[in-house]
């Protein structure tokens, strides 16, 4: 039976693994608050019955093998690295709930005819060495090893330093990638991060694909003069092309309509001097939909908005990340979701997520299903990140019974 005061010892007992103490939770990959949480799980995860092992990838996994040890397993977890001054929440829940799954079955006596597998994934938010969602790609081998080594985080520690000082060996990783053939399903239950089940108050979110993509850098570049002394007409203003392009960038986004959501997070001045006329704006672009057209829409009608800087004698760079296409979730899983969330008598909707998971690259090897729960007031990555125990206790059932689904057919 799922136990609703271990999962709050489980959440309570991590949020004080932080480097920021009072200030949110902070903890970065192979960091001493990362070491600790390791310790901590692995302790959980044996008590639990589940036989560990620090993967080289950075992942920690507990297998509970059942009656058919050489069967494909069903995996379920999420990541326990975290954001700068982040919340408790983000990822630990999906752990949390995975690790009361396991308690559960073993207490039920429940023995799967497939292998049931814990994973704990690390560097999901990539805070540390830039590249987000590396340790499960790590895990089924989608970056090579060596580049993988190769990461820094701002320090110029390697990625495979700070996992040898863990006692992890890089060496080891490619014999040790999970094959497409190892896995039947993976599960991943994790808080909305967003107020859309808040809104509509429903209890369990049906994630039904993980939208497209797109992040970009824009450099506008003009002149440097005189705030003062310079005609109008004769400036080379990078500013008054950096707010044309952005203010296109957004009407774009409201004019397609579909759910597109477009984001300019970050702006550079230079030469960032109150009386200069800027010579450089350096700008983010992000924007994301569940209809990867509209994307590479959105993407046409940003260069369309560069392209008309030449007009006022501006010119630019636009390096661009590439559209990471939608994922989308297994249909038998979403069913399943939403069978035993009525069985259970839990409200459901389905929903996409626009937030990139670790089940991305899952979806790469087997059937991938998302399980969301309400995030208060919508927020996340934030001290103020909050999902009730008692909805999180609902989705480990929802979990625990989707998984035992997913062993038994
Ligand atoms: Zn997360």
């Amino acid at each position: 039976m799922i136990r609703i005061e271990r999962i709050r010892a489980d959440i309570e007992a991590l949020r004080a693994f932080t480097a920021t103490p009072g200030a949110g939770v902070t903890r970065l990959s192979f960091s001493p608050q990362e070491g600790q949480a390791r310790r901590y799980l692995l302790t959980e995860m044996e008590r639990a019955g589940l036989a560990v092992r620090e993967h080289p990838s950075g992942c920690l996994l507990g297998r509970l093998a059942g009656k058919n040890p050489g069967r494909p397993a069903v995996l379920t977890g999420s990541h326990y690295d975290t954001v700068h001054n982040g919340g408790a929440f983000d990822g630990v829940c999906g752990l949390v709930a995975a690790l009361e799954m396991a308690r559960s079955m073993r207490e039920d006596g429940y023995f799967p005819s497939n292998p049931v597998e814990i994973v704990g994934f690390l560097e999901e938010e990539g805070t540390r060495f830039g590249y987000g969602l590396l340790c499960s790609a790590a895990l089924l081998g989608l970056i090579p090893a060596e580049e993988l080594a190769a990461l820094r985080d701002d320090d110029g520690v390697t990625f495979a330093d700070a996992a040898a000082a863990c006692g992890l060996s890089l060496a080891d990783l490619p014999a040790e990638v999970l094959r497409p053939d190892d896995l039947k399903a993976f599960v991943e239950l994790h808080i909305e991060q967003g107020p859309v089940l808040e809104q509509y108050r429903r209890e369990i979110g049906v994630v039904d694909c993980i939208a497209a993509m797109c992040f970009g850098q824009v450099t506008v570049c003009g002149r440097a003069d005189h705030a003062g002394t310079t005609p109008t007409e004769l400036r080379l203003d990078a500013m008054r092309g950096a707010v044309e392009v952005i203010g296109r960038f957004y009407e774009a986004a409201g004019q397609l309509g579909g759910g597109v959501v477009a984001t300019v997070g970050k702006l550079v001045v230079h030469p960032g001097s109150a009386n200069v006329v800027p010579d450089r704006v350096v700008f983010s672009v992000d924007y994301r939909c569940r209809d990867g057209g509209l994307v590479k829409r959105m993407r046409e009608l940003l260069l369309e908005a560069l392209e008309a800087l030449k007009a006022l004698g501006l010119s630019y760079q636009y390096e661009d990340g590439g559209v990471l296409p939608a994922v989308q979730m297994d249909a038998r899983i979403m069913a399943s979701i939403e069978e035993e969330a009525a069985r259970l008598g839990y409200s459901s909707m389905r929903l996409p997520s626009g937030a990139g998971h670790d089940a991305m690259n899952l979806a790469e090897a087997c059937p991938v299903g998302m399980i969301f729960l309400p995030s208060a007031g919508g927020r996340s990555h934030c001290p103020e990140e909050n999902t009730g125990w008692e909805e999180i206790a609902k989705g480990a059932r929802v979990l625990e019974a989707v998984v035992k689904r997913l062993c038994e057919s």
